[in-house]
């Protein structure tokens, strides 16, 4: 089944959003870039810029194939200026909230249940997320990227209650004509990646600050004992702190356990304001980049 999508709106231009424009901006597909937060804009160009020129240092893109996808992304600062679009992810903060209030309006605003608004949510319902879009809520569906979207292979595809069957086949088609390989899940708190994922991050969380061992040496037996890439506390920083606390809330609600409760300490870092890599001190102090 084709995708059928000539332009794709992104909201959100932080690291997500970012790198869902710039893969879909490379594999052709003009994208518009929707982000109202003072600075979000030129951060996410400059970032575009960075990691295309990486791409192309490495012998994987062409000078010319870099200029065209780049060429290929716009930005628009109020989201009424998000005009004609035939496929919109959604990549804003993890609150459902400020999610469904977006759906709402992009249901609004795209009353052709054609266009598919598909979220980039780690953790919050599907379902919920689409309840928002009223009568059209078939055609929502969970998107699920992973961080760097550009070099990361897999995208979670979760299908809500409501969502069309043909949906989901037009996101699959549209997760592997990004390059991408798409695995389905259910709608359940997490889905698959987060659920079991972050009570893992949340545990290293919880070793650290009981004092079983410093940050370095957590990750450094995570790596070598497990063969991870990255150990579990650099990654939460990669992830966002802010954002790891937000996930176990909606496992801990939508799971109706505590055992998915944040790490005091976890919740502690993000309330002195280090939220990781986004802000160059997390876990770990970031050397500037
Ligand atoms: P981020 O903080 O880098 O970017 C979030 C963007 O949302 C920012 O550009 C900000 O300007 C915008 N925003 C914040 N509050 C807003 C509001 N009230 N209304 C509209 N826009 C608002 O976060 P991110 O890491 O890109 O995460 C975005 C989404 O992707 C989240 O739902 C997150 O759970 C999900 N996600 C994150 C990762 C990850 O590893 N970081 C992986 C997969 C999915």
């Amino acid at each position: 089944m084709s995708h059928g999508v000539n332009k794709l709106g992104v909201l959100g231009a932080g690291q997500m959003g970012g790198g869902i424009a710039q893969i879909a901006a490379a594999a052709g597909i003009s994208v518009t870039v929707f982000d109202s937060f003072p600075g979000a804009i030129d951060k996410c160009k400059g970032v575009h810029k960075k990691s295309i020129g990486k791409f192309v240092e490495k012998g994987k893109m062409s000078q010319a194939d870099a200029d065209a996808a780049l060429g290929r992304i716009s930005f628009v600062d109020k989201v009424d200026n998000l005009t004609g679009c035939d496929w919109v992810v959604e990549a804003v903060v993890e609150d459902a909230k400020v999610k469904k209030d977006l759906f709402t309006r992009l249901a609004a605003m795209y009353p052709d249940p054609k266009v598919v608004l598909a979220t980039n949510t780690s953790s919050i319902s599907i379902t919920e997320i689409a309840t928002a879009c009223g009568a059209t809520a078939g055609r929502v569906v969970g998107m699920h990227f992973f961080n760097p979207v550009p070099l990361m292979q897999l995208v979670e595809v979760i299908p809500a209650v409501q969502t069309d069957a043909a949906v989901v086949e037009r996101t699959i088609a549209l997760a592997t004509a990004m390059g991408k390989t798409p695995l389905k899940a259910n709608d359940r708190a997490g889905f698959v990646s987060n659920r079991v994922l972050m009570p893992m991050i949340n545990e290293a969380f919880y070793a650290w600050m009981e004092g079983v061992a410093e940050p370095e040496a957590i990750d450094g037996i995570m790596k070598l004992g497990c063969n991870f890439p990255m150990g579990p506390l650099r990654l939460a920083d990669y992830i966002g702190l802010d954002t790891c606390v937000n996930i176990m809330n909606v496992l801990a609600d939508g799971l109706n356990n505590d055992r998915y409760r944040a790490c005091p300490l976890l919740k502690q870092l993000v309330t002195a304001g280090r939220l990781g890599d986004k802000v160059g001190r997390g876990v770990y102090t970031l050397p500037a980049k």
